[in-house]
């Protein structure tokens, strides 16, 4: 193993290995050593997401994020590729439609605006236009939409697995092992226990955690407000024809996915969804709460069938529901990229190029200052959807 690397990043999913590869990319002789506690990563979050990227955001830094995001999917197969082998990120750009009703209407144009001011490809369509496009997402009660045709979905095990191989060629040491504390001295880091015992000294150490960030904080003192929450998709086959139909996300935060021949995934994030590192599939909450709403709000949706699906956890911030990114204040070397709660996997491109920039001391491409920890510290939310979690 590398003997003190400069940086150590804890946990290799989405987060670790994006900032791991940004490190190398932009300076070669930076030495980081990522580690992993499963390399098969089956309970990351990463790979147990939907994939979804949007620039329907409230938030500028949000929206840009999720623009670089975009712009980084584009010939990711061929930056990443090491040897014969490249990553299929296989984006599909069905758009995202997001109903509005009285309760929404105005955080949406709020949305809307901004995101147009930002120069993204969103509109607004009013109700007899989404009956008339999209006649299978016809319910009573929506007073119109937002619709952002270059939204869509990719791979995220193929962006994952690229951005691991690709730092991996470019000299980033991956190792198995459980990073079990945090280690500081006079409040700056000194370096990472593992489970083995052992300890990588570093003054630099990146907490990418996912949904297991907040107890690897507390080794060091730091209070992440950051939960596990127990997330299901469902699998859905209906009699409808999907073809050609945008991703539909309901006032309520029901969203469908169409994956082709009449099939969707579709899931819910409610308030009193069970925290925990728990992966049970939880098909009561389908029959007790998805299949109900799903058939009051869109009538062309009363006749399914489920067919599988899968529990994943998010990373919920219970302070604002947004990314904490960057340094903590009170412990120099300490970088998080922590509590994205449903929309982290988008965004690990832009946190990656972040967090190297700010390791390696360089001006930031993106102004992500509000979405600091310092807000963390002052207890001063900054919400996307105070209403609920995103
Ligand atoms: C069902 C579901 C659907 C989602 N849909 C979307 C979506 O459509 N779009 C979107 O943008 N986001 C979505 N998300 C959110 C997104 O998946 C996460 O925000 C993002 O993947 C977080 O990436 P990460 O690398 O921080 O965390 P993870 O992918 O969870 O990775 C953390 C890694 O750290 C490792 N680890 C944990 N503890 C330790 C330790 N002590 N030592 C060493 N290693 C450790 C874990 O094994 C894991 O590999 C979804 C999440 C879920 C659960």
């Amino acid at each position: 193993m590398i003997e003190s690397p400069d940086v150590v990043i804890a946990g290799g999913a989405a987060m670790g290995s994006a900032t791991a590869y940004y490190l190398k990319a932009l300076e070669p002789n930076v030495q980081v050593v990522v580690v992993e506690k499963d390399p098969t990563y089956r309970f990351s979050s990463t790979v147990l997401s939907d994939g979804n990227v949007r620039v329907q955001f409230n938030l500028e830094e949000n929206i840009q994020m999720s623009q670089f995001a975009l712009e980084a999917i584009e010939g990711f197969s061929d930056r990443m590729a090491v040897g014969e082998w490249k990553p299929e990120p296989s984006p599909r750009y069905q758009g995202n439609l997001f109903l509005t009703d009285e309760t929404s209407i105005e955080a949406a144009q709020a949305g809307l605006a901004r995101q147009r001011s930002l120069g993204c490809d969103v509109e607004w369509l009013e109700a007899d236009d989404i009956r008339d496009r999209f006649p299978v997402y016809a319910g009573a009660g929506y007073l119109g939409g937002t619709y952002g045709a270059r939204d869509g979905s990719v791979d995220p095990n193929a962006v994952l697995q690229g951005y691991m191989r690709r730092a991996r060629a470019l000299g980033v040491q991956f190792i198995t092992g459980e990073a079990t504390a945090i280690k500081a001295e006079r409040r700056r880091i000194a370096g990472v226990a593992l489970a083995t015992g052992e300890v990588i000294r570093t003054e630099k150490v990146v907490n990418a955690t996912g949904a297991w960030c907040a107890p690897l904080a507390a080794t060091a003192g730091v209070d992440l407000p950051v939960e596990p929450v127990m997330r299901t998709v469902y699998v859905i086959d209906t009699y409808l024809d999907n073809r050609g139909l945008p991703s539909v996300f309901l006032p309520s935060g029901l969203y469908l996915l169409p994956e082709g021949e009449g099939r969707f995934a579709t899931g819910w994030s409610q308030p009193d969804d069970p925290k925990g590192y728990d992966f049970t599939f939880r098909r009561e909450k389908f029959n007790d709460a998805i299949w109900p709403e799903l058939a009051s709000q869109l009538p062309a949706f009363e006749a399914l069938h489920l067919v599988s699906g899968w529990t994943g956890l998010y990373e919920v911030n219970t302070l604002d529901g947004n990314g904490i990114i960057g340094e903590w204040p009170d412990l120099g070397g300490l970088f998080l990229a922590n509590g994205f709660s449903g929309h982290g996997f988008q965004h690990c491109h832009a946190v990656g190029r972040h967090l190297a920039e700010l390791i390696l001391g360089r001006g930031t491409s993106l102004d992500l200052s509000r979405l600091g920890p310092q807000r963390i510290v002052d207890h001063e939310p900054l919400f996307e959807n105070p209403s609920r979690i995103i």
